[in-house]
């Protein structure tokens, strides 16, 4: 039932409130925060919690320093963990997690993770707007959605909140 729900908030709501936000600019984020949150109250409240073998952990590429010049997009595991940006901590959680772990730079990348993964549940990262259209997209997967946090504007030099990563890693069910 939770995941019907979830169905008709990400295929219905969602499409409707994206319609509605191409008029009403200035609260397109706010519409697409809700659809996230409302996505993320689902899945919690769903049956999914609990024994997931096998988790994605899809990050942004905009986490990673813009003065590091350490290609990551294809290899998250080039990063020499000097620790100036959260990619570092992010690794360690998904070893420590036996996670899967990729950038994705878009939402056709993203898309093709998924495929080639083949994950039970997936931990997200990203902008209001990617979250909520890749949330949409990977329906009906388990997906928690973790905003980051933009200091510096859109796409450069963003964070995460790390116990929000934890914590949604361990509602899915990891060996930690
Ligand atoms: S932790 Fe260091 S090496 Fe890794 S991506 Fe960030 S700045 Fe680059």
């Amino acid at each position: 039932m939770k995941n019907f729900l979830r169905g008709i908030v990400l295929k219905v709501l969602y499409p409707l409130l994206m319609f509605a936000g191409a008029f009403l600019k200035d609260r397109k984020d706010t519409f697409q925060l809700f659809i996230i949150d409302l996505n993320n109250r689902l899945v919690r409240a769903g049956a999914r919690g609990g024994g997931v073998k096998k988790i994605l952990l899809l990050l942004p590429h905009c986490l990673q320093i813009n003065e590091c010049d350490i290609r990551i997009t294809h290899n998250i595991y080039n990063c020499k963990r000097c620790g100036r940006c959260g990619i570092k901590d992010l690794i360690q959680i998904a070893e420590e997690n036996d996670l899967s772990l990729f950038i994705a730079t878009g939402g056709n990348l993203a898309r093709r993770i998924v495929d080639d993964v083949r994950p039970e549940a997936i931990v997200a990262v990203a902008c209001e707007r990617d979250l909520s259209s890749g949330i949409a997209d990977s329906y009906p997967m388990p997906v928690i959605g973790v905003p980051n946090e933009r200091p510096f504007g859109p796409c450069l030099n963003t964070r995460v909140e790390l116990t929000k990563v934890k914590e949604a890693i361990q509602f899915f069910g990891s060996s930690s």
